[in-house]
């Protein structure tokens, strides 16, 4: 058995240094803060086995059109953070093309629809049953154009990926969840996923279980990674294998061992709201690119995409998601002074990265989960535990097809 360093414990690293105890390696973490709370914190909270397809870039030329123009609220950017990623942004369009998505989406699918199966085991095993519901989420429709399309989007992926799920009509809408007050076309009940009441609390649960069986957690800076001899060293702690599971950072530190990551920076915002009768379930409202989860902290507001080095102080996403919230609920006053910002590790084929760093013995990464890395973390772990433990890996996830360009 194996020494090994997982650098970062967000979802995808203390997921990685779990299935790798559970094969008997002995696992160190090196964290520079505190074990889930960058953008394993701030996500929606769903864990998504109806999310087969990869999020693909609207190519649509009234779609694109809304986007340049600035217009919408599903991809926001300026100048300096879409010009500071071009090349990544451009190979992500060029990817959503329908033959290069369905082709994304046949893996994209197969890892998504384990991922309740692999969290099941380590929920029970962390005592963190009380944060997480079984009871899907729902999906609105406000108008009955959305509703036909949410239709066929429902019947296909039950057909193609076994999803299940309920189409609801604004009354039976409003029967689950009293607290909406405005009169909606319908809604879909994405029955078979998760969700979570406190993300940064799921991964903190994970992390004290990998503690409990014998794990140790350094607060370190990874960023000096470096070799001495066979082994690989960060912040003076040192073994034989390392993995790169830095999330949004992953990149910086893969470039310098020879793999230059072109990454998408997809930031999100959330805050949470006072509400004294939150609905039973997260309520996505794609309409006005907004997921309204309960948390306990309140209702956390969670905003789309947005292409920008730095975050804004007054996002126009997120006052406009708070604007349809506050259509659909009685919502109160904002809990935090300013809300939340984190950045999506998007892959610019849409698959995240999980395998051996070419050219840099037993140097392994594991980033790149994009929309849904609180949802696969545990699914691609396995993958990544199998393979440094002698397995063959998934070859559509390999490092080395960045270096094929
Ligand atoms: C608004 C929003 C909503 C989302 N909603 C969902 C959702 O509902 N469901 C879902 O599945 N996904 C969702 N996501 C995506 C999901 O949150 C991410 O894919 C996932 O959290 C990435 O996890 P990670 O472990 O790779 O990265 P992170 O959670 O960012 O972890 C990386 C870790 O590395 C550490 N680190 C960085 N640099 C160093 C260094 N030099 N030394 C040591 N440590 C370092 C950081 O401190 C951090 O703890 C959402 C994302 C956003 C922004």
């Amino acid at each position: 058995m194996a020494e090994v360093l997982v650098l970062g414990a967000g979802m995808v690293g203390v997921s990685t240094a779990l299935a790798l105890q559970a094969r008997g390696h002995d696992v160190t973490i090196v964290e520079r803060g505190t074990p889930g709370r960058e953008t394993s914190y701030g996500n929606a909270g769903l864990i998504q086995t109806e999310a087969v397809e990869p999020y693909a870039m609207p190519l649509a030329p009234g779609a694109l059109l809304q986007i340049a123009m600035g217009r919408g609220y599903d991809v926001k950017w300026t100048p300096q953070g879409l010009l500071s990623q071009l090349g990544a942004v451009a190979t992500y369009a060029w990817n959503s093309r329908p033959a290069a998505h369905k082709r994304a989406s046949v893996t994209w699918g197969k890892l998504i629809r384990q991922s309740t199966d692999r969290h099941a085991p380590l929920v029970a095993a962390s005592g963190a049953d009380n944060i997480i519901r079984r009871n899907g989420y729902i999906e609105i429709h406000r108008t009955p154009a959305r509703m036909d399309k949410a239709r066929v989007t429902a019947e296909r992926f039950a057909t193609e990926f076994g999803v299940q799920a309920r189409l609801l009509t604004g009354a039976e809408l409003r029967a689950m969840e009293p607290s909406i007050r405005t009169e909606v076309e319908g809604a879909t009940h994405w029955s078979d996923s998760w969700n979570c009441a406190d993300p940064g609390g799921l991964v903190a649960a994970y992390a004290a279980l990998f503690q409990k069986n014998g794990g140790r957690i350094v607060n370190g800076d990874a960023g000096d990674l470096h070799r001495k001899g066979a082994a690989w060293v960060a912040d003076e702690t040192e073994a034989e294998h390392a993995v790169i599971a830095l999330g949004p950072w992953s990149p910086m530190l893969t470039e310098r061992f020879g793999l230059k990551v072109a990454m998408v920076f997809k930031r999100g915002y959330h805050r949470h709201y006072h509400m004294e009768l939150p609905p039973h379930h997260p309520i996505a409202d794609f309409g006005n690119s907004v997921v309204m989860s309960p948390m306990r902290r309140g209702l956390r507001i969670a905003t789309a995409a947005e292409l920008t080095p730095h975050p804004r102080l007054s996002p126009p996403q997120l006052r406009h998601g708070e604007k349809a919230a506050r259509e659909l609920f009685d919502v109160g006053a904002p809990v935090e002074a300013e809300p939340w910002t984190g950045r999506r590790p998007c892959m610019p084929d849409m698959l995240p990265v999980v395998g051996r760093i070419p050219d840099q013995p037993n140097l392994w990464g594991h980033f790149g989960h994009g929309h849904q890395g609180f949802t696969l973390g545990p699914v691609t772990a396995e993958i990544l535990a199998d393979e440094l433990s002698g397995g063959m890996g998934w070859a559509e996830l390999q490092p080395s097809r960045l270096k094929r360009g």
